[in-house]
């Protein structure tokens, strides 16, 4: 693995070469450090490197985490949310890019409002209309937007989506165009500004900000891969151990 500045400076060029192609500039877009299944230094070093935005997937794994991490950075949580994980993953967490359903929502609004958290929320939306893929269907977004915008406690940011893996990035271009073309269409409709759009990832982050991403959610272009099966649901689970085989087993047992 290459040190992390080398790296760091192969992605901003990508970036700012691909914010030239398309009007844009090097500003208009952040970079979210994603650090699921890595330990406390990896997001040490990633805060040391000048990261401000720590993206983690399990509300469990990032509350062992965080507390060991330094302080000064955001903490995104780009997975779903489950309803029975909103009040604890409101300690952690500002920000979330993968608001999926009305009700999730209306319990971070309800907590907030008690707690006195403002959060700030984007709805993931499935584009693609894959069935592995979370998020709202696109026609189904009007509705959950008109919600948002009736919970005082919650700020509606924007939207995020995944784009299917495509060993061409350039074939997931639609995918992040229709997602800048909802956004747009909600806008308009709402008369209410969304300003981010939460896409692309190591495979294909260089099409999602031509095509208008706000934030990039980067984890293996960083940090290397990622540890898989037991060594992860280890990692994930704080050392719990492993429990059952395949990430399905292993959320429903310990989520
Ligand atoms: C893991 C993850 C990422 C980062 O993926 P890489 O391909 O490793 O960059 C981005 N978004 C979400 C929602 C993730 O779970």
């Amino acid at each position: 693995m290459k040190p992390l500045s080398e790296i760091i400076g192969e992605v901003e060029s990508r970036i700012s070469a691909a914010c030239a192609a398309s009007g844009r500039t090097r500003g208009d877009v952040r970079i979210v450090a994603v650090t699921k299944t890595h330990g406390p230094e990896t997001v040490a070093e990633a805060i040391e490197h000048g990261f401000t935005i720590i993206g983690e997937n399990k509300v469990q794994e990032a509350e062992w985490k965080k507390p060991l991490c330094p302080s000064g950075a955001e903490w995104h949580l780009i997975g779903r949310l489950q309803r029975n994980k909103v009040r604890r993953a409101l300690e952690i967490f500002t920000h979330f890019h993968a608001i999926d359903s009305i009700p999730v929502l209306e319990k971070i609004a309800s907590v907030a409002e008690e707690t006195g958290a403002a959060p700030s929320l984007m709805l993931e939306v499935n584009v693609s209309g894959e069935r592995s893929k979370g998020g709202f269907a696109p026609q189904d977004v009007p509705a959950a937007v008109e919600k948002a915008l009736s919970l005082r406690s919650i700020t509606l940011e924007g939207f995020m989506t995944m784009a299917p893996f495509e060993p061409d990035p350039e074939k997931t271009r639609p995918v992040f165009a229709g997602l800048r073309e909802l956004r747009d269409r909600m806008e308009t409709g709402f008369g209410a500004r969304f300003p981010e759009l939460s896409m692309g990832m190591t495979n294909d982050y260089a099409v999602a900000v031509q095509e208008g991403a706000t934030l990039v959610r980067l984890g293996t272009v960083l940090f290397g891969e990622r540890p898989k099966a037991r060594v992860q649901r280890s990692v994930d689970a704080g050392d719990a151990g492993e429990s059952g085989e395949g990430g399905g087993a292993y959320d429903r047992v310990l989520d």
